[in-house]
């Protein structure tokens, strides 16, 4: 069990992306010092920690100063080599461990380990070769060809209506391991978002409904405009049996589409904070990031209160770029960032990349207000303002 770590301690994040910087933040707000390790020199969170390992994921030296400096370790970034954190978990608490991480950088034991909780999964079929691909049974088309490793938002997927398309992505992701997944007609998606300590307590947010486009998030609603309260429960519940059968330390969030008829199925988890959760900084009286500490620090768990009705936007690079310009730099533009902030309830959070790209997540914009019906107002007037579709 984890002995309390109290601020003015040092907290170790792997991984510098936005989800470290949010962490990174957080973290200091509570006196703590924080440590980044990534590679790159303007990751950002390593741009706002106090102290940045410049180093790849399995550098042993990277591995053995992020140790040396941290009182604790967690990672933001799945895809983190699960070996680094069976290294570091030797020596300090890492939370998540390696065990739960390396379930869910693999969509095939993540898939198995959600039906060992009895949690309902899409139809599918793992093809790892020719045979494999031979054998997978109709019924699976028209589906989606997953890596079965290293994807995100919507890379390494292809859309499959036959099987001579099926032959044809396979070969096209380089004949790696991969799951067919059959292409369910969704009425919309959910995730949940739990947070676990080591002894066992278990608190959740409320859920969120997450519109994706293109397979990258766009915009998350809270309170779910299309939730019952009977799905929502057992969403939270399935979340819950998720983490406590992995016995999960941290922050977990597990994605579900909602079918037509109101079944649940889980598509994907991602052990750490999640893009669907942004929302909770501004919206909740405890952050998701907030109790990453709390899970990471061994400090007790108070469940989470929505304080405001959220809407939140993801500003991709494509905002950057006129709607007919190429994806070259001299194009870019900046948004306009001084209309949406004279709208009310509105907190805009840049991750202080500097190169804004296409389909690059280059920060969110979450609307409060005192109600669904406004925030959802202001943030179509917000989206509007971007050049955002309306939602
Ligand atoms: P990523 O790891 O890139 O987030 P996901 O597996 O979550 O990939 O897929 C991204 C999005 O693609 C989902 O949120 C959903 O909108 C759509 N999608 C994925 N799998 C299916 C499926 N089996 N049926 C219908 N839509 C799907
Ligand atoms: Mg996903």
């Amino acid at each position: 069990m984890t002995p309390f770590i109290a601020p003015g301690a040092t907290l170790g994040v792997m991984g510098g992306g936005q989800l470290g910087r949010m962490f990174v933040h957080a973290a200091q707000q509570m006196g703590y010092f924080t440590v980044v390790l990534d590679a790159d020199p303007a990751s950002p969170a390593g741009l706002v920690a106090h102290h940045h390992i410049k180093a790849d994921y399995l550098d042993e030296q990277g591995l053995a100063q992020l140790m040396q400096r941290s009182a604790a370790i967690t990672t933001e970034f799945e895809n983190v080599p699960a070996e680094a954190l069976m290294t570091l978990g030797a020596h300090r608490p890492v939370a998540p461990g390696s065990e739960a991480v390396a379930v869910c950088q693999d969509r095939a034991a993540e898939k198995r380990h959600f039906a060992r909780c009895d949690v309902a999964c899409a139809p599918h079929a793992v093809i790892e070769n020719a045979a494999q691909l031979d054998a997978v049974p109709d019924h699976l088309l028209p589906g989606i060809l997953k890596t079965t490793r290293l994807g995100y938002d919507g890379k390494g997927q292809v859309c499959v209506s036959t099987r001579a398309e099926l032959d044809a992505a396979w070969e096209s992701l380089g004949g790696v391991s991969t799951v067919l997944e059959k292409r369910l007609p969704l009425a919309f998606e959910v995730s949940v978002i739990v947070a676990r300590s080591a002894s066992g307590q278990v608190v959740h947010f409320p859920l969120q409904q997450n519109l994706h486009r293109d397979g990258i998030l766009a915009v998350t609603q809270v309170p779910a405009p299309d939730l019952t309260p009977a799905v929502q429960q057992r969403a939270i519940d399935a979340a819950e049996r998720v983490a406590e059968s992995l016995g999960y330390v941290g922050v977990l969030c597990v994605e579900f589409f909602v079918l037509h008829d109101g079944s649940l199925v889980a598509n994907e988890m991602a052990p750490r904070p999640h893009n669907s959760g942004h929302y909770t900084v501004d919206a909740c009286d405890l952050s998701q990031f907030d109790l990453q500490i709390r899970t990471m620090t061994g400090a007790p768990l108070v469940a989470p209160r929505l304080h405001s009705p959220a809407v939140m936007l993801n500003l991709l690079g494509d905002l950057w770029f006129a709607p007919d310009a190429g994806s070259q730099n001299d194009g870019v533009r900046e948004p306009d960032w001084a209309g949406v902030l004279a709208l009310p309830g509105v907190h805009l959070h840049l991750y202080g990349k500097a190169m804004p790209r296409r389909a690059r997540k280059m920060g969110h914009l979450t609307v409060t207000a005192a109600s669904a019906v406004e925030a959802r107002r202001v943030a179509l007037e917000a989206a509007a303002i971007l050049g955002l579709p309306a939602f």
